[in-house]
């Protein structure tokens, strides 16, 4: 038994899950917010253990000092008797370019590339590293691991993942599609794989990971094939507040119209647009789904999401010249049992037919079609803390 912790350093916040390996265990999970940023009137730690949440407000200037904090807790609240209990930890790294495509041992050099990675991703990748030097100052005994969300969609074909540009910039500047969500991505599939029967590296596939930040992947022989996010997050599916994919020169025009900056035309296109843009009322798909029949904005919006959903399905479908299965996950992916049926539901042509009584279930994975549908489909909740230390038993050996 091996105590193995999953991190995720956001730019101020950490989420946490202490696994006891290989047994996959949860010990203890939480997050911390609010890290550099001041406090507000609520609760920034939260820490659950044995069902329980124990809540906390602490003020923290930097990721060392929550870690310090966050450990110091493991130790009162009985986690842990000694910091070096914890043999192993995984961090995840959002930004892997074109260096990484599977997870690596920590050394000097690979927390160099992480910062220097951080010019395309750069909240994500700064916090990861930040996370990394305190995890190696306070545990360094510990065997340090990242997880790239970029290194399972390193396997996908040149012609998937150029953009139609001036070639010298993908040399000049590696510019080009890299996805997200990989690690999930990778997860569900194996998943998809072991319910089906089948070896993954007979499959195809199309995930489906449906969250605030929303992507699908084709996955052909196990691999990714194609995925819809870009060369950042922005791209892709319309997602809680992202844009997706927009023409380039429509927000040149507005832009100009409207006198903004460049920082400012991406802070919209990250932060106030997708669902939240369209509907003008929320980024959350549960408020929208609640009055969806009594606000057009927010019908609008959902009718979007889901027509982009079913857009990229399609063009998978055709890329993979067929599918086994089609797999849902994330937030929405797993919890919201009208998106899956009104995705669903545009595919009957196919011949792909919804389990309603399958469909309104939640919680565990679940084959969501029926017994003589064309393609099936699965509902898989996702697991990238579990994938995550997967990967640092299997380096740790
Ligand atoms: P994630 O980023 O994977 O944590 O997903 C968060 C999103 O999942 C939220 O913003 C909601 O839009 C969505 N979500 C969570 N629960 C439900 C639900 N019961 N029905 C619809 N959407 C949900």
């Amino acid at each position: 038994m091996t105590k193995i912790l999953s991190v995720n350093a956001g730019s101020s916040s950490l989420k946490f899950k202490l696994l006891n390996m290989p047994e996959e265990d949860v010990i203890a999970e939480g997050v911390i917010e609010r890290i550099g940023a001041g406090l507000d009137q609520d609760d920034n730690v939260t820490i659950k253990l044995n069902g329980e949440k124990h809540k906390s407000r602490q003020e923290f200037d930097d990721h060392e000092q929550a870690i310090n904090f966050m450990l110091a807790q493991f130790k009162e609240l009985g986690i842990v008797k000694d910091f070096n209990e914890i043999k192993g930890i995984g961090h995840r790294v959002v930004a892997g370019g074109e260096w990484f495509n599977k997870s690596v041992l920590v050394d000097d050099e690979v927390l160099k590339k992480v910062e220097r990675l951080a010019a395309y991703a750069p909240l994500h990748n700064a916090a990861n590293a930040l996370g990394i030097r305190a995890f190696s100052k306070i545990i360094p005994e510990a065997v340090e691991v990242v997880v790239f969300d970029t290194a399972f969609h390193q396997t996908m074909p040149k012609e998937n993942y150029l953009y139609a540009i001036p070639y010298e910039y993908y040399t000049k500047y590696g510019v080009r599609r890299y996805g997200a969500h990989g690690t999930s991505h990778k997860y569900v599939a194996e998943q998809a794989a072991k319910l089906l029967g089948k070896p993954l590296e007979d499959l195809k596939l199309i995930t489906m990971h449906l969250g605030a930040g929303a992507s699908i992947t084709a996955i052909k022989n196990g691999k990714s094939y194609d995925t819809s996010m870009g060369f950042s997050p922005l791209a892709g599916l319309m997602m809680a507040t992202r844009s997706g994919d927009v023409d380039y020169s429509l927000m040149n025009y507005v832009k100009g119209k409207e006198g903004l900056s460049d920082q400012e035309t991406l802070d919209i296109l990250n932060h106030k647009s997708g669902l939240l843009g369209v509907s003008t009322i929320s980024s959350d798909m549960r408020d929208l789904l609640d009055v969806y029949d009594t606000n057009d904005h927010a019908k609008l919006a959902v009718d979007m999401f889901v027509d982009r959903v079913v857009d990229y399905i399609g063009q998978y479908y055709f890329e993979l010249q067929g599918a086994d299965a089609l797999v849902f996950t994330a937030g929405i992916g797993e919890n919201s049992i009208p998106v899956r049926k009104m995705v669903i539901d545009k595919l009957a042509f196919l011949g792909v037919k919804l389990d309603e009584e399958a469909n309104s279930k939640r919680g565990s994975a679940t084959e969501i079609t029926t017994a003589d549908s064309k393609i099936k489909a699965f509902m898989i909740p996702t697991n990238e803390e579990l994938e995550i230390a997967r990967d640092v038993q299997r380096l740790m050996k």
